[in-house]
């Protein structure tokens, strides 16, 4: 690759993910800031995968709702470092605790559906994927932007709708058909899986907590499998607390069954996107952002 890894100055730390953190990092010459993801592959071939899979996808991607890829760089060590756009204000879940989990309001929450719509649509649309959409996996920016990340589980499907049967992703945000994909008839929509892992996304972001868990519950893995596939699925804000529209909209996320969830396209219809004053939700999130960066 053209760049070296001594090419860059590390500013800070930005996160942590399974395998590696991410750094900020500042060019030295141009002093362009980028986002660094150094994973320590070399013992590990299962991440080394895990790598190649998410820069394969990001390779192909051009979109303004998907994170910038600018390269990747593969030092003697054997590690592997991939160079991101940087995202100034973080994934969502970190401003969520950062504002000690008090819930996001709606027109904020319409603006990040919105734009996590428009990334999904691009993906689907280039028969990619995502697999682990969460809140840790949304990144956002002071400009107001919000783009999908991680692509270390996603798959680009090719030619036949692949039902991605294999068990990736974060658990506790998988579709029940993934779970359990024999009594869904094995044979489902590997999108619609997205859209319950944004609809799940949007409502802890609306509660404060994880769905399926109450307020501050660690989760037991066998215990959250089963609410899942057994349990009703997570009821939505009830009546009177949050509006007609956001009810709508995270019911029709959260189908059980992934034939009746809506599509990305329709929910991009759904008049708690659609019919509402775009100017204002995006400043209402933007407004959030600088209000939780400041505090
Ligand atoms: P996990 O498996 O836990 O989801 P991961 O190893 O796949 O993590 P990422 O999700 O890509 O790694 O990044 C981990 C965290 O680092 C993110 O949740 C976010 O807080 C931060 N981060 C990642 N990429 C960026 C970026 N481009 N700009 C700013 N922060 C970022
Ligand atoms: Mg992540």
């Amino acid at each position: 690759s053209e760049h070296r890894l001594s090419d860059f100055e590390k500013l800070q730390v930005l996160g942590h993910g399974n395998g590696g953190t991410v750094y900020k990092v500042r060019h030295r010459r141009t002093a362009a800031v980028y986002a660094l993801k150094l994973l320590h592959t070399d013992t590990d071939a299962s991440l080394r995968r895990q790598v190649s899979r998410e820069v394969e996808i990001l390779r192909h991607t051009d979109s303004p709702f998907v994170v910038r890829f600018h390269g990747v760089i593969l030092p003697p060590s054997g590690d592997v470092a991939v160079l991101l756009e940087q995202m100034d204000a973080g994934s969502l879940d970190s401003l969520l605790r950062r504002r000690g989990n008090r819930p996001f309001p709606e027109p904020a929450l319409a603006e990040i559906a919105r734009q996590a719509l428009h990334g999904l649509a691009y993906l689907h649309s280039h028969q990619i994927v995502h697999r682990d959409l969460k809140p840790s996996n949304l990144l956002v920016n002071r400009s107001g932007e919000v783009k999908i990340a991680d692509f270390g589980v996603g798959k680009i499907l090719r030619r036949s709708l692949d039902p991605c049967l294999s068990y990736v992703g974060t658990c506790a945000y998988m579709s029940p058909e993934r779970f359990d994909p024999e009594s869904y008839g094995g044979d489902y929509d590997p999108y619609a899986a997205d859209v319950w892992s944004l609809g799940l996304a949007v409502l802890e972001l609306y509660l404060g907590h994880f769905p399926l868990l109450p307020a501050g519950q660690r989760p037991d893995w066998a215990a959250l499998m089963c609410a899942i596939c057994f349990g009703e699925p997570p009821a939505p804000p009830p009546e009177g607390e949050a509006s007609e529209d956001f009810r709508g909209f995270i019911g029709c996320c959260l189908q059980k069954e992934s034939g009746k969830r809506w599509s990305v396209a329709e929910l991009l219809g759904h008049p708690f996107v659609a019919g509402r004053d775009r100017s204002e939700s995006a400043r209402a999130l933007r407004d959030l952002i600088a209000e939780t960066a400041e505090s």
